[in-house]
């Protein structure tokens, strides 16, 4: 079976990182077909248009979209390409690699994120000079869509069951709808849960990461919860992401563009090619996926390393090292 694949690099080192991952998929006994399109800044001041109708549509239509960074027109960008595949959950990985300085080396954490609503959903009004208001959107059939997902995710022998960060005890309405939906889901399908307030997970989480494994969040706490555990493994640099919808996905660095050194064939691709990792998951390919993720451990500890990691190799030596390794 041919998977097709839309890849989209967009600006910055976007364009270096992402054809590295691509690499590595390559040198996998797998029938993908790569289809490239353009997005970003760069394609912006050519055409006037930062995420062009046909680069949309190549979304909309692959089985799978690898996406590496856009600078200024980010959000131009990413946020419809999460459109394009009708993303729900935002799945983050956060862990600690053997042999790169963390705050926090025994963090092994993964966030599911709810991607399409809460206060993101977009409600903004700005009322008179003085007041300005925001309305929450929480639903029962996103929160439902979501919890079905985790529960899917954590059924593995991996993991027992997951841990629900909110703040229902003081939004009752929305977090609480948010908290009893994913209850239900997972009782239903006998997972187990514990809960845990969003504010409270901050300090916990900081002095203790090993108390928690998979942690279901709405939007705008996965959002900021995910980057403080980002800190807690050492940065943004390394961590992976996946926006999954129904029936395709989109995967990316956490990272951006990384204009300071763009261009220079340096850029750490590990971020890239773990999120290619995790497309490979998606698409059902459990070994290869972990042979990749085995293949980039080893060579974050033992090198060879990019400058980002105190080493002296391009992104290109860091790919060959990883692609031998496989
Ligand atoms: P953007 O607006 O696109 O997010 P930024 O200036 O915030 O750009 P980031 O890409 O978020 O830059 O990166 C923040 C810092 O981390 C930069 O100093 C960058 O060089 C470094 N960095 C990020 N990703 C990588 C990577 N893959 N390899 C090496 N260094 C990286
Ligand atoms: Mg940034």
């Amino acid at each position: 079976m041919t998977h097709e694949i839309a890849v989209i690099p967009g600006d910055g080192i976007g364009q270096e990182v992402t054809p590295a991952a691509v690499e590595v998929l390559e040198s996998l006994d797998i029938d993908f077909e790569f289809a490239e399109a353009e997005a970003g800044d760069a394609v912006k001041a050519e055409t006037g248009e930062a995420l062009p109708q046909e680069t949309y549509d190549l979304a909309a239509s692959a089985d799978a979209t690898l996406f590496g960074a856009a600078g200024d027109t980010a959000a131009d960008v990413i946020l419809p390409l999460r459109g394009a595949v009708d993303s729900f959950v935002n799945v983050r990985p956060a862990k600690a690699y053997p042999g790169v300085d963390a705050v926090r080396p025994e963090t092994d954490l993964v966030f599911l994120r709810e991607n399409t609503e809460g206060v993101y959903a977009g409600h903004e009004d700005r009322l008179t000079q003085d007041v300005s208001t925001l309305t929450r959107v929480v639903t029962e059939s996103a929160s439902e869509r979501l919890a079905e997902f985790a529960c899917d995710y954590v059924s593995g022998d991996e993991h027992d069951g997951f841990t629900v960060a909110h703040k229902a005890n003081v939004m009752r309405e929305t977090d609480g709808l948010f908290r009893d939906t994913v209850r239900d889901v997972a009782d239903e399908n006998g997972v187990e849960t514990d809960e845990v307030l969003m504010d409270a997970f901050a300090t916990r989480v900081c002095l203790d990461p090993t108390q928690f494994d998979v942690v279901v969040c709405p939007n705008l706490a996965g959002d900021v919860l995910s980057d403080l555990a980002a800190g807690l493994v050492g940065g943004l640099g390394l961590l992976p992401s996946a926006n999954i919808g129904p029936e395709r996905a989109l995967f990316e660095p956490v990272h951006g563009t990384a204009p300071d050194i763009a261009g220079e064939g340096v850029a750490n691709p590990a971020a890239t090619i773990v999120s290619a990792a995790m497309l490979l998951e998606y698409l059902g390919y459990d070994d290869q996926a972990a042979a990749v993720n085995e293949a980039v451990e080893a060579t974050l500890a033992d090198g060879p390393r990019t400058p980002d990691l105190g080493g002296g190799a391009s992104t290109e030596d860091v790919t060959e090292a990883i692609i031998d390794r496989l």
